[in-house]
């Protein structure tokens, strides 16, 4: 009945579990919920007065398809300051969320038959897409050992004659993993030499935790900037997931083809929008640095709190807001015997609501949002481990 594109195609596991946690709540349930892939906070005052101001102007009708001049002008000017990189306004087109940057290089980019390489655990959104555009997705797994370090020789292995393009993703969801520079330049090097597309998402750059070195778009500028394509938004690091704001940044013959993908689908993003992002841009940015260190000592509590149990393994992320633990140490052939069985358990049984780990390709672990209120992941730490203390039985006479 459907198109053939959709038969590759799976539904969000993060859905499904938002949809039963919304049914405990309507039943009247305490639920704490840590499945959120939004910051809690709300957009920063001057954000939002920006967006009433342009209602209040009549700031309200169509604009150029790629976005006003001002604004991709204020993502050069960023970029500029923060990463030290020159590039003009003709290779900036504003998208609605960083999933529609990803969604145009996508199409602009994949034909059946292609094969596109990205590493897991991801986020579902990109392999998913690949498959959409009939390419195929190569998977290089990563491990929680080695922090969920990407190896440049692993994505460098799996290149052949139909790769057209690697897709990265740092700091990475659902793994708060970072790609480090020496590592991104190694990949950018393979791909330069043989050609292929580099999609970058890049949207929880400005949430990093640690002091450590991680201009990627400076390394892959300086690279292979003619096949680069870095995919941004404004979600996560203002705190405006509901205006719908994101960007590529990619050379000017791709970006026009992106205005042509736009120009007959959505158009321009929302005109009200982009002046609330002209003022996230280019005004000031202490808002964001006090989300940051909000969400580091959130980071540092939970993680502290849940590997206080000796069978949960957890790896300290640097950025995004996302816990990944290791949860297989508690499952058993005659108990609880998946992850998402652990994360259905841990709903019915004390209402929190995790994302299991096999929506992210990592069976055995789970994700934990801790964009959510210190109080909360008091409270869900709580119910982790009485949960993991009544499951303990099963183990014990397992292991007898
Ligand atoms: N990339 C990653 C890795 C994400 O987790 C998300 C949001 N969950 C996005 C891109 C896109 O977010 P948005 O469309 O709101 O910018």
């Amino acid at each position: 009945m459907f198109a053939q594109r959709l038969s590759q195609v799976s539904v969000s596991a993060t859905l499904k579990v938002a949809a039963e946690a919304d049914r405990l709540r309507r039943a009247g349930y305490d639920v704490v919920d840590f499945s959120a892939g939004e910051p809690d906070f709300p957009t920063p005052e001057h954000v939002k007065e920006a967006g009433k101001a342009a209602i209040d102007a009549n700031f309200t009708r169509y604009t150029v398809a790629p976005g006003i001049p001002e604004l991709r002008e204020a993502i050069c000017a960023r970029y500029k300051q923060d990463y030290g990189i020159d590039f003009t306004a003709a290779e900036v087109l504003m998208t609605v969320g960083g999933k529609q940057a990803l969604f145009n290089a996508a199409l602009a980019l994949f034909d059946p038959g292609d094969e596109v390489i990205t590493h897991a655990p991801y986020w579902p959104t990109i392999p998913e897409q690949v498959k959409l555009m009939g390419a195929r997705p190569v998977i290089v797994q990563t491990q929680s050992a080695d922090g969920f370090a990407v190896d440049p020789d692993a994505i460098v292995r799996a290149i052949t004659t139909k790769t057209k393009a690697i897709v990265l993703n740092s700091p990475c969801n659902p793994t708060g993993a970072l790609i480090d520079e020496a590592s991104a330049a190694a990949i950018a090097d393979a791909a330069a030499k043989k050609g292929i597309w580099l999609i970058v998402d890049l949207c929880y750059e400005r949430l990093i935790y640690e002091d450590v070195p991680h201009n990627l778009p400076k390394v892959l500028f300086d690279r292979h900037r003619d096949r680069t394509v870095i995919a941004g938004s404004a979600s996560k690091a203002f705190a405006m997931t509901g205006w719908r704001c994101g960007w590529t940044i990619a050379p000017k013959a791709l970006t026009a083809a992106f205005n042509v993908i736009q120009g007959q689908s959505t158009s321009n993003i929302s005109s009200i929008t982009q002046k609330a992002a002209l003022a996230a841009l280019s005004g000031p940015q202490d808002a964001i640095s006090a989300m940051l260190d909000e969400y580091r000592r959130r980071r540092d509590n939970i993680h502290a709190w849940l590997t206080a149990h000796p069978l949960i393994r957890c790896v300290r992320p640097k950025g995004a807001f996302y816990l990944f633990p290791d949860v297989s140490g508690l499952l058993s052939p005659d108990g609880i015997r998946t992850s998402a069985d652990f994360a259905q358990g841990l709903l019915e049984n004390e209402h929190v609501v995790v994302t299991p780990g096999e929506g992210f390709d990592a069976p055995g672990y789970m994700r934990i949002s801790y964009a959510t209120s210190m109080e909360q992941l008091r409270e869900g730490a709580n119910r982790i481990s009485r949960f993991v203390e009544s499951i303990q039985p099963a183990r014990a006479s397992l292991s007898q």
